[in-house]
């Protein structure tokens, strides 16, 4: 699955959303998140982000810390 990282936060380009194919970004406190379940690992939102927030899960992110918070805001919706 890809993930949300903190470079995500207070930007306000919507760009990542509207290309993802499975529609699985969702808005968690103050950044978007992918749902883990729901995204195919298409890649297609990762050149799209202004900000380099969006990575595969298995970059990046070492502990599993941003992939637990995505899935965490992701399932409320
Ligand atoms: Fe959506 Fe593809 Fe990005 Fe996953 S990798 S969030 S399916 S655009």
């Amino acid at each position: 699955t890809y993930i949300v990282k903190d470079e995500c936060i207070r930007c306000k380009f919507m760009d990542c959303v509207e290309v993802c194919p499975v529609d699985c970004f969702y808005e968690g406190e103050n950044m978007l998140v992918i749902h883990p379940d729901e995204c195919i690992d298409c890649g297609v939102c990762e050149p799209e982000c202004p900000v380099d927030a969006i990575v595969p899960d298995t970059e990046d992110d070492p502990d599993g810390k941003w992939l637990e918070i995505n899935s965490k805001y992701a399932e409320l919706w």
